[in-house]
């Protein structure tokens, strides 16, 4: 049985490695959706390659020039942001790739799961924003999450055939990132460029700035609150240079499993498309006379703020993630636009926490309520500390 792919931001770093996964196994995956936001020249080239039968352009000024590249290929093509929405209900989608970039993966995600199919999840901002709406509803719908975040797969995979045992406490691994082991000073002083140069990750340009930020380990915290449903006190953060523990599970016995792997997506990503089946591959192996010495150390939230913020959100609850990881997203524009500095970045996010409004008991419409009132208040927030 091929299983047939809808692939949710196929332009994207994500994106695009699942598509090399999905050409490995031509019998056993099919693209059947491809959407994108801006990228509309390779969304087509895409579309030309893997004949999809949806495909969707964000960016509705781009309406016309991917229907008219793709006519005659039997391709139905939609524009906007509403159409992902449809186009992850069709009857011929099997499992649903989320790998577009922030808060937009959220109410398509909802559709899917809504629609019965299974989410390899690659936006974890859906979990940060919404995990309380979204996991007792694929809970409701049988729906399995497969995570794709390397970390979370290897939680996921670290608990395989545990079901019955109760998690005492889940290791995530960070690399640390291109500022590890940095004072405050140092990294008041880092620049777009610098923060852009990961040491072991390839990743597209947001992420890349929450992991040099260690915002993105704070997400991920979150992401596996809700993922494995642990409380903030089960979760430690530790950094792990070489990025080959991909994370950790500690069980009640006091035994901790973990899985180990070179860092490179396209092992998660296959990991879920193919779930629960592991698919052989010619990915590079790890050998350990490349890696003499695997290290750990502890992770600086003083310097590294926003990982406290994130722990501080999942403790209080309610849409505080929500606000958060919406500041953050207007925070990392701001920062690659240079209109604001790196930790001012964290300045930002606390701004908006502090001045945000808490809801205990947010329903789906307050947090997209929260969602546009954090922006705006993060975008005034620019405009008055512009360094410009
Ligand atoms: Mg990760």
């Amino acid at each position: 049985m091929v299983k047939r792919i809808a692939i949710l931001g196929s332009t994207g770093s994500i994106g695009t490695q699942a598509l090399e996964v999905i050409d490995q196994h031509p019998a056993i995956f099919k693209v059947e959706v491809l959407t994108a936001m801006n990228q509309a020249d390779l969304l087509i080239s895409q579309a030309i390659q893997y004949k999809p039968s949806h495909v969707v352009i964000g960016d509705e000024t781009k309406y016309e020039l991917v229907k008219n590249a793709l006519s005659g290929l039997n391709i139905v093509v939609h524009a906007g942001a509403k159409s992902l929405e449809e186009v992850v209900t069709l009857n011929s989608v099997d499992i649903v790739l989320t790998a577009l970039v922030g808060y937009a993966g959220l109410l398509p995600t909802v559709k899917a799961i809504q629609a019965g199919k299974p989410i390899a999840l690659a936006n974890k901002e859906t979990l940060v924003v919404a995990g309380g709406l979204i996991m007792p509803l694929a809970k409701k719908m049988g729906v399995p999450i497969l995570p794709v975040d390397s970390e979370h797969s290897a939680i996921f995979q670290c608990l395989m055939g545990e079901s019955h045992n109760p998690i005492e406490k889940i290791i995530l691994t960070a690399s640390g990132g291109p500022f590890r082991g940095f004072t405050k000073d140092q990294l008041a002083n880092v620049t777009r460029a610098q923060a852009l140069k990961h040491p072991n990750w390839t990743m597209g340009a947001k992420i890349t700035i929450d992991s040099a930020s260690l915002m993105n380990k704070g997400l991920e915290v979150i992401e596996a609150a809700w993922l494995f449903d642990v409380e903030a006190s089960q979760i430690e953060v530790v950094v792990h240079p070489q990025s080959i523990v991909h994370s950790l599970v500690q069980f009640e016995d006091g035994s901790i499993k973990a899985q180990l792997g070179l860092p490179d997506m396209k092992l998660p990503i296959q990991f879920a498309l193919g779930y629960p089946n592991r698919i052989k591959s010619d990915f590079p192996r790890f050998d350990f006379r490349h890696y003499p010495s695997l290290t750990f150390e502890q992770a600086d939230v003083d310097t590294f703020r926003n990982l406290g913020f994130a722990f501080k959100a999942l403790d209080q609850g309610g849409n505080m993630a929500c606000i958060l990881n919406a500041a953050n997203e207007i925070a990392v524009g701001a920062f690659l636009k240079e209109e604001i500095g790196f930790v001012q970045m964290s300045d930002l996010l606390e701004h908006c926490m502090v001045h945000g409004t808490f809801l205990a008991h947010p329903t789906l419409e307050d947090y997209i309520e929260t969602d546009l009132l954090t922006r705006k208040m993060a975008q005034n927030w620019v405009e008055i500390n512009n360094k410009k």
